[in-house]
């Protein structure tokens, strides 16, 4: 179980070469301040070992994975390949890999089941596109992702996960919910793990708000009750943007 906490991660995204990677790395471990935050990168695969090698103030999981052992996956990383590098969280659902790569939500229910399977933590992101929200169907949209891919866990399971609420119309664009708009489907979420489950479920699942979160922003929405911390892309590649961000509590 890994119990609801501040989180600040980081999402590489198929950026940096591995000098840059590793010039990264050094400056995250050198510049964390903050004991209290877990700070866990997600750097491109080819990079995993020399970034996990190099992280001492900071963990390192992956972006994806296949969820099977092993088999005819040209291409393909399987999730006990991923497990057998060290790595103890992955992404599962982001919308990159749902709308780029058509990643439906009973593969991704595939993939949470694999890597709890796998002691791994799933890092579940879910959050509706623009139009979604043009039409007030963000919450319906929401909902739907977690209970056809999440909610399926038990009451045990379920608490080894993490929430990323990610706006896709957030994501990569300059545009960031408001703070209404985060504490909002945060405390939103948080409620349907109530009655999904129960109050201790609620209270222990932390849920992170990503899209476009920076440091001139970080503070703000890290101040709302139930954002336990930010799943951060493009602020993440510089040091300095994301060791502002990992010092915004
Ligand atoms: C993301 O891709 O998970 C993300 C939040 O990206 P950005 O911070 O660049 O919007």
């Amino acid at each position: 179980m890994i119990s609801r906490q501040k989180m600040v991660f980081g999402n590489w995204k198929m950026n940096l070469n591995k000098n840059e990677a590793e010039i990264l790395s050094k400056e995250i471990n050198e510049g964390i301040n903050a004991s209290d935050v877990k700070v866990v990168v997600f750097p491109s695969f080819p990079y995993y070992d020399h970034v996990a090698t190099i992280a001492q103030r900071f963990s390192v999981g992956v972006q994806n994975f296949y969820p099977t052992e092993n088999g005819a996956f040209t291409g393909e990383v399987s999730v006990n390949q991923v497990k057998n590098l060290g790595a103890e969280f992955a992404l599962v659902g982001h919308s990159e890999r749902r709308s780029i790569f058509n990643e439906t939500h009973s593969f991704l229910k595939k993939k949470v089941d694999a890597a709890i399977n796998f002691g791994i933590t799933p890092v579940f992101c879910c959050g509706e596109p623009f139009d979604i929200r043009n039409a007030s169907e963000e919450y319906t949209y929401v909902l739907k992702q977690l209970e056809e891919s999440l909610f399926h866990l038990d009451n045990k399971t379920i608490q080894q996960c993490i929430i990323a609420y990610e706006p896709v119309w957030a994501i990569g664009t300059g545009l960031t919910a408001t703070i209404d708009q985060a504490e909002e489907m945060h405390s939103t979420i948080r409620k349907w793990i109530a009655e999904h489950y129960n109050q201790e479920c609620a209270d222990t699942i932390s849920i992170l708000y990503g899209g476009s979160c920076n440091a001139a922003n970080a503070k703000e929405l890290f101040s709302c009750p139930n954002v336990d911390g930010g799943l951060i892309g493009g602020a993440s590649l510089k040091s300095d943007s994301f060791l502002s961000i990992i010092h915004s509590f």
